[in-house]
């Protein structure tokens, strides 16, 4: 039901008329909360660049970043369900009040007229993802903004002039995150950054794409309306592009009598380009490392199978299960995702391991 509404709620075929830019989601994420206080004091200029659609700055959840937290009771970030938002009873923390005055805001949530058309959420990490740029798998138009950045930057990238740019698509089931209430939108992950801190290059490279953001945003306005020039210069083009998509979140290893973590992240993994921007990790890759001993990738995936071989044969089933044409391990390579970010310790969240695949999105190109 909910992802029903959610799905159709993510068709954004025409103009936009309302577009959010949100920073301190996570309060101690300052890269989003110092853009977003940038683009209040020049809100003017703002409004003369992009004139197609109305732009909303907000910063989302004050009172964390007045205490330079994630939080001050729980993640902001996780409660915007479309179950909790309309129930009584989970009034209960600061977020999930502010979760409710947000979807009043920029939403509802699943609505046919949301407030907004599409919302940019800003994030850093203090693990290695470059830009990574998280939506739903059923949100096309957001896969078609994601689409036009990496088109867009593959040169800068190209000469490491800009950090790669990936896309890490969330669940298929419906999405607890903040931009999920909007009719599209996107979680704009920068990384490395450590909480309570900017990193200038990171901030002038974000500040950069959402202005190329709202310059796609706005073309696309003007391509549906009839009469616009911009329909004799611009036409559609598929392109493929690579996507991540999650297939294991990795815990720490922990003794066995008292929970206490006994296993770090180790040297080899440590600080490794994630996504789009790293390799591909080889079943051998050492994991974690102890006081006596390691754990390989092989060890953390497949913690039954002794034999690398059969961990390959587990990605061989993995294939099967999710309806894909059946294809050899080659095609599924594994890909590391905020490994040691600092926010996931509390939610024993290692590292992410994700898979990548390719999808043909329709963008908008210049003739
Ligand atoms: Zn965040």
């Amino acid at each position: 039901m909910a992802e029903q509404r959610g799905r159709s709620a993510y068709n954004v075929s025409n103009a936009l008329q309302r577009v959010a830019i949100t920073g301190g989601t996570h309060g101690n994420e300052l890269n989003g909360v110092f853009l977003v206080k940038e683009f209040q004091r020049n809100a003017q200029e703002l409004k003369e660049r992009y004139p197609s659609f109305e732009i909303e700055l907000h910063l989302t959840n004050a009172a964390a970043i007045a205490v330079n937290r994630r939080y001050v009771d729980e993640d902001l970030n996780r409660c915007f369900m479309a179950g909790d938002l309309a129930d009584d009873a989970k009034l209960a923390t600061l977020e999930r009040v502010r979760a409710r005055e947000l979807d009043a805001l920029l939403g509802p949530k699943g609505s046919e007229t949301p407030r907004t058309d599409f919302i940019i959420d800003l994030h850093n990490s203090t693990s290695n993802t470059g830009v990574t740029i998280c939506c739903h798998p059923n949100d096309q138009f957001a896969l078609q903004v994601a689409a036009h950045l990496i088109t867009r930057y593959a040169p800068q990238v190209e000469v490491q002039a800009c950090p790669p740019i990936s896309i890490a698509l969330w669940g298929k089931e419906e999405a607890p995150f903040l931009p999920s209430i909007s009719r599209s939108g996107i979680t704009f992950e920068v990384g490395p950054v450590s909480h309570g801190t900017v990193v200038a290059s990171l901030y002038q490279h974000t500040k950069d794409m959402v202005f190329e953001i709202l310059s796609y945003l706005q073309v696309h306005s003007s391509f549906f309306t009839s009469g616009s020039p911009t329909a004799q210069q611009y036409q559609q083009k598929r392109v493929e592009i690579p996507v991540f998509v999650r297939y294991a979140n990795v815990g720490y290893p922990r003794f066995a009598a008292s929970g206490e973590v006994k296993g770090f992240i180790s040297p080899q993994l440590q600080g490794i380009r994630e996504l789009a921007g790293g390799p591909a990790l080889p079943l051998d890759t050492v994991v974690f490392v102890d006081e006596a001993s390691s754990l390989t990738l092989a060890d953390v995936l497949f913690p039954e199978s002794i034999e690398a071989k059969q961990a390959l044969n587990c990605l061989v089933s993995f294939a099967a299960a999710t309806g894909e044409q059946p294809q050899h391990t080659a095609a599924l390579e594994l890909f590391a995702l905020f490994v040691n970010e600092a926010a996931y310790w509390e939610k024993d969240v290692a590292f992410v391991v994700t898979t990548k695949r390719l999808v043909a999105v329709d963008i908008l190109y210049l003739i």
